[in-house]
């Protein structure tokens, strides 16, 4: 990498080619006039040398490093310290190196919250829930809907072992009620159609599988009777921009957006903890957009 006098930001991952984080952050430090003073670059960390990347950011003094696949979890032993709510999700994905003390954040659960707020003008306090998937994404949405008084979140993933695991842990640190669906079970399109907001968490119709949606063509999501109460639908996958999830429940009369708003906001608050500003996040999500296409 060539010498610069710039305070360095990035990303890490691997892969890490695809990640939007450098077009979206080196946007906001231009629109800041921040660009002669900070750089984000994306750097390829293989897991073997994920404690070596770690050691340079503090010998190198690299400002603020952004997390992704496949080291969240991984790079937490090597921190000096963990906010509460980054260890509650048990995992990180934004470090600030605090004058050699690498401390690190959760802004993906946060970033959820803020794009549900702002999207779908959603609340989730005294609310009903359906998180599809029981992975790390849906660890960090399941975690914010409930310390935000959600009333019940149902959880569905092929794998219920881990569905278990996520209900444990909501249960064990908030009030909300939390209902484990087995698998092969039939009640699903029931929970969805009592419920305000469902949510999909799982990889299901992602680029190259646009064609799929995790609930299939099976009707799931049947116009709703009490039109007082309609649902929300936010899909955690942001490619393809609509994804089929999203189009099956607009066709059925739901309010739905896919996931590149969560995106833009845990970079958003990412950007705060690096630089100590607001974030100009009107400009990320235009650079975000842009990378997309
Ligand atoms: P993950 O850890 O692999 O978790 C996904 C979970 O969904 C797995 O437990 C998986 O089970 C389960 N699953 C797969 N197909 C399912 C189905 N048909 N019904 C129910 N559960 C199913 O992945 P992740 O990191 O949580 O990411 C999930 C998705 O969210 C990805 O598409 C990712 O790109 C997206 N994401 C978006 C944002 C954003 O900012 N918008 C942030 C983070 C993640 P198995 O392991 O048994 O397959």
């Amino acid at each position: 990498m060539p010498e610069t006098h710039k305070k360095i930001l990035g990303v890490i991952g691997d892969p890490i080619s695809h990640s939007i984080s450098p077009a979206m952050h080196n946007a906001a430090l231009k629109a800041l006039k921040l660009d002669a003073d900070f750089e984000y670059q994306a750097f390829h960390v293989k897991p073997r040398d994920l404690k070596n990347f770690l050691d340079t950011m503090r010998d190198k003094g690299y400002a603020g490093i952004n997390v992704t696949v496949p080291h969240k979890v991984a790079v937490m032993e090597y921190l000096d310290e963990v906010t509460k709510f980054a260890k509650l999700i048990g995992a990180v994905n934004t470090i600030k190196n605090e004058d050699g003390k690498l401390v690190g954040y959760n802004t993906d659960g946060p970033g959820f919250l803020e794009a549900i707020k702002h999207k779908l003008n959603f609340d989730p306090a005294g609310k009903s829930v359906v998180l599809l998937g029981a992975g790390g994404a849906a660890r960090a949405v399941g975690m914010i809907l409930a310390e935000n008084q959600a009333a019940q979140i149902v959880i569905f993933d092929i794998d219920e072992q881990k569905t278990g695991v996520l209900a444990q842990q909501i249960t064990s640190n908030f009030k909300t009620k939390v209902i484990c669906l087995p698998s092969k079970n039939n009640e699903l399109a029931d929970c969805i159609a009592d419920c305000n907001l469902l949510v999909n968490a799982t990889p299901i119709g992602m680029h190259p599988r646009e064609k799929e949606s995790p609930l299939g063509n099976s009707g799931l999501l049947p116009p709703r009777q009490d039109t007082t109460t309609p649902l929300y639908v936010y899909d955690l996958v942001y490619v393809p921009k609509d994804t089929l999830l999203v189009q099956q429940a607009r066709s059925a009369g739901a309010i739905a957006v896919s996931g590149l708003s969560m995106l833009v906001y845990q970079g958003a608050l990412a950007f705060t903890i690096f630089t100590g500003l607001p974030a100009p996040v009107g400009v990320m999500e235009q650079a975000a957009e842009n990378a997309i296409k």
